[in-house]
């Protein structure tokens, strides 16, 4: 997300030619993106998931279950685990898998 210079305008990124510009639709001026700069954050995001997914994968067989309905489809039952955060004066995150769907949540215990 960037603003227009000149007029404070939201400005929309536009792709031409393999590259990609950042247009202000009021005044139309152009600002040239960084190269790569709109996909770092993606990629963080990306990266994060990834990481919860494998923790899931690594501990599915050994998971608890616990009786909790799935926001997901409605499934009354659920593995879980928890993850002791950075802090330690923070409660631990509980993570929630249902047994059905497979969609996974969090909830702070
Ligand atoms: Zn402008
Ligand atoms: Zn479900």
């Amino acid at each position: 997300m960037k603003l227009c210079d000149k007029c404070g305008t939201l400005m929309s990124p536009y792709k031409h030619n393999n590259k990609v510009t950042l247009v202000c639709p009021k005044c139309g001026e152009k600002t040239a993106i960084e190269k790569g700069a709109s996909f770092k954050i993606t990629e963080k995001i990306n990266h994060t998931l990834k990481d919860t997914i494998v923790v899931n994968e690594n501990t599915k067989m050994t998971l608890p279950t616990t009786k909790i309905d799935c926001p997901e489809c409605g499934h009354a039952e659920a593995g879980w685990w928890t993850l002791q955060t950075r802090s330690s004066d923070e409660p631990e995150t509980r993570f929630y898998r249902c047994t059905k769907c497979r969609n996974t949540w969090r909830e702070y215990s």
